[in-house]
């Protein structure tokens, strides 16, 4: 359930959307705010000038979160983003141990807007050679 106040501040990530796509690159923005409420840092997506598929707005957010907050205060966050946090922006998020996501359009919704955006997934094989990556990753564990 979303407030005024959070419409207030998905506004603001819209915004900086729309400076994403004025800036050459897709329309996605997003910002983090504090246990506060005030606005920590704010970020847009830079795919295509950075030539970088990673550099979606949530994922620089969290990984910022991650490098400079406490997990305390990381855990006290909410991101606000113009569109809903992708798979891997998902998992970022939930390392990064934030709070809360509010978003404005659904992925859902995206994919009404821009069918076929999706990527299918990758096949893995595996697990294999269990002894021999067990040694490694117990060692460091140990
Ligand atoms: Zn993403």
């Amino acid at each position: 359930m979303t407030t005024p106040d959070d419409h207030t501040l998905l506004r603001r990530a819209i915004a900086l959307a729309a400076e994403a796509h004025a800036s050459g690159n897709p329309p996605f923005g997003s910002l983090l705010t504090g246990p506060d409420g005030t606005v920590l840092a704010e970020e847009q997506n830079t795919t295509l000038t950075d030539q970088d598929i990673t550099a979606h707005p949530e994922l620089k957010l969290a990984r910022w979160a991650a490098r400079e907050l406490d997990p305390a205060t990381a855990a006290g966050t909410t991101m606000y983003t113009s569109c809903q946090p992708c798979g891997m922006c998902e998992a970022v998020i939930q390392r990064a141990g934030l709070r809360r996501v509010v978003f404005a359009l659904s992925n859902e919704q995206l994919l009404d807007i821009r069918p076929g955006s999706g990527q299918p997934p990758v096949p893995q094989d595996g697990p294999a050679l269990l002894d021999e990556v067990r040694a490694v990753v117990a060692e460091y564990y140990r």
